[in-house]
């Protein structure tokens, strides 16, 4: 399916996936090609994509840019690289855990600013850490269009989970985004958003409202992140208990580096 000209996202088979929504896989057709993200390592899924990749873009495949390294983005790069030979490019800070979790050895380490022209599309590498220390979102030139793999969803908001996950840098990577003229985000999952700078400035205003909320649970006095947590989701399903002490956990760290809450054994309290 054609999203915008000459950007196709690659129909993915959703039974193989836990969640709502399954991680999208582009491809960006120039002269060459490149793909954003490979999605999951199982063979019969990869296989799909590669006749795909085949069918669309015959022997063009040039690169195959990871937004990070987390199963769902980088999983397939390894099978979808011997295929079609395309190198894999992720950020320098993600190489250690693509390589020693994942076997994934990128041919090349990008940083912030790095450009790729693959002939009429000319994509730029803008590190945005915050979901990974290695997140990178992908902009294209030419159509406007910014990839922005688990920093950006379609639905929802992004886990920023500490200790992986930085709630300064993630904020910091939202602003950073908003000098972008931005035409459409196509995100790692979920249907892709037009409105990109509402978008932004929504998730933005979600986190600081988080935050307050954090500010206000320990004006009442001291407290862990276990007793933060059921103050500020009261209603939490049990298998989703771990996840938010470490979104919570991410805020707390944003806090305790401001010098607004300090940390003692265990507990937080404002300053
Ligand atoms: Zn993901």
């Amino acid at each position: 399916m054609e999203v915008a000209p000459g950007i196709h996202s690659i129909p993915v088979d959703t039974l193989t996936f836990m969640g709502l929504y399954a991680p999208n896989v582009y491809l960006v057709l120039g002269k060459k090609a490149a793909l954003i993200d490979s999605g999951y390592d199982y063979g019969e899924i990869v296989g799909k994509r590669l006749e795909y990749i085949e069918k669309v873009a015959p022997h063009k495949l040039e690169y195959i840019l990871i937004t990070h390294p987390h199963p769902d983005h980088i999983g397939g790069s390894r099978s979808i690289k011997k295929s079609t030979g395309a190198k894999i490019v992720l950020h320098s800070s993600g190489a250690a855990r693509a390589r020693n979790r994942y076997r994934v050895i990128p041919d090349i380490l990008a940083k912030d600013g790095d450009i790729l022209d693959i002939g009429g599309q000319t994509l730029e590498i803008i590190h945005t850490p915050g979901h990974s220390p290695a997140s990178i979102c992908v902009y294209v030139r030419e159509s406007k269009v910014l990839f922005t793999g688990d920093h950006i969803l379609g639905m929802g908001t992004p886990v920023v989970d500490a200790p992986e996950g930085d709630m300064t840098q993630y904020i910091d990577s939202l602003q950073k985004l908003l000098g972008y003229d931005i035409g459409l985000i196509c995100p790692g999952h979920g249907p892709s958003i037009k409105e990109a700078e509402r978008k932004i400035r929504e998730l933005i205003a979600h986190r600081q409202e988080r935050e307050i909320q954090v500010l206000r649970c320990l004006r009442q006095g001291r407290k862990n992140v276990a007793r933060l947590v059921s103050e500020i989701y009261p209603e939490l399903d049990y298998r989703l208990l771990e996840l938010a002490r470490r979104q919570v956990l991410a805020h707390l760290r944003k806090l305790v580096r401001e010098k607004k809450v300090i940390s003692a054994r265990g507990e937080y309290a404002l300053k």
